[in-house]
């Protein structure tokens, strides 16, 4: 028997060069010169994970056989004993999807074929169009398909759709306000004026971010029902989920979920009732590659398509494991995607590229996608207490954002 290769050094790399504050975890090997790449991005909370990795995972996982990615991922899961929690899912993803990396660079081939090869060449991306008016959608929506794209989700003045005046009580606090029946109207107002302007062809999609009262949603979902979305996203809140049962019983809108999702209970309902039609979990707060290649497998005996959450607080190095993922999934929908700055493609070589609407991997093994340090390290992540997601209604009561 060959000695194995094992785990000499975990080290976590924090950066920050755009809006977002990305955690990647970086597993260097036994063998010289070979190291994996994961992402460990839980954007808000980016400091505890990186803790949770270099106090508490790291001294657990040095000398294990780097090959035992399932023992890794279910005794890292378990050893904590409290489990299921998004910091903690995090960070394991970081180590998870490096694990996964370097089984692809040790064997010379990808992840997708790793997993069981490609089911296409390429993956369907969707894009985000977002406007004050619904003339500026539609105006960034039409530059969107002149360039290719056949997906745009076209939202108007952010989540919860905020631009109406608002009647606030006397020494309301500052916050992100929203009113979300002036929402549920002036977006079904939105999406009409979009079918008429930009035609058929163009598939759109809309996410609610869980601003709605359930029966709102209810309601929402059934009026545009007659628009025919690709899909509706995130129309309930988690703690929600068995409201589902409700639209679907009313209306053919096929239904998104599970950005936010962390532990089995939330995502096995909605796939064995085939309650909804595409999971979009973030693929590191669910624990990396590991688990979404399992509950992708789980949603294909049902039915359901993957649709993996993708905007840009999901780093490079997870958007390359998403695409592997996507390119293998027989039951795959679409992926989520955030155009990448230049100096995000010089921080991160590999990182997919779109044309015409496609997103390709490139020819590499693992997830085909490196880091810069060096040029990383010249963007550290900054303090930031994040404003958007201090939402609030009108009455200054607080919301979910
Ligand atoms: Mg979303």
């Amino acid at each position: 028997m060959p000695k194995p290769v094992t785990i000499r050094d975990v080290r976590v790399i924090l950066t920050q060069p755009g809006k977002s504050r990305l955690c990647i975890v970086k597993v260097i090997t036994s063998e010289p010169g070979l190291h994996g790449l994961g992402c460990a991005t839980f954007t808000q909370r980016i400091f505890a994970v990186a803790t949770a990795i270099e106090r508490h995972l790291k001294p657990f996982l040095l000398g294990r056989d780097v090959d035992r990615i399932e023992e890794i991922w279910n005794m890292s899961m378990m050893h904590g004993y409290w489990r299921n929690g998004p910091v903690l899912n995090n960070a394991i993803s970081g180590v998870d999807q490096a694990l996964w990396d370097i089984k692809g660079k040790r064997a010379g081939m990808s992840v997708c074929d790793l997993l069981g090869g490609k089911s296409r060449e390429a993956a369907n991306v969707y894009v985000h169009a977002d406007g004050r008016d619904k003339q500026e959608v539609a105006d960034r929506a039409r530059a969107f398909m002149e360039q290719g794209y056949r997906f745009v989700r076209v939202q108007m003045g952010g989540y919860g759709g905020s631009g109406s005046p608002l009647v606030k009580p006397k020494n309301a606090p500052p916050g992100a306000y929203y009113d979300p029946r002036d929402y549920c109207r002036r977006m079904l107002d939105m999406i009409a004026y979009l079918r008429e302007q930009l035609g058929d062809e163009i598939e759109l999609l809309h996410d609610i971010h869980e601003r709605l009262a359930p029966i709102h949603a209810v309601e929402f979902a059934k009026d545009v029902e007659q628009f025919k979305l690709f899909f509706l996203e995130d129309a309930l809140a988690p703690e929600d989920i068995h409201w589902f049962r409700t639209i679907r019983a009313q209306c053919a809108t096929p239904l998104a979920m599970g950005e936010l999702f962390n532990n089995p209970h939330e995502w096995q309902l909605l796939i064995q009732e085939r309650l909804i039609d595409f999971i979009r979990m973030h693929i590191s707060q669910m624990g990396g590659i590991t688990p979404a290649r399992n509950v992708a497998i789980f949603a294909d005996m049902y039915g359901l398509r993957t649709a993996w959450h993708g905007p840009s607080d999901t780093s490079p190095v997870g958007h390359a494991a998403n695409l592997q993922l996507d390119l293998w999934h027989p039951n795959f929908g679409v992926q989520e995607w955030y155009r990448p700055s230049a100096l995000d493609y010089e921080i991160f070589p590999g990182l997919p590229v779109v044309e015409d609407g496609y997103l390709y991997a490139n020819d590499q093994p693992g997830l085909g996608i490196d880091i810069d340090e060096q040029l990383a390290a010249k963007y550290p992540c900054q303090d930031i207490v994040e404003d958007w997601t201090q939402a609030r209604l009108p009455d200054g009561s607080p919301a979910r954002p």
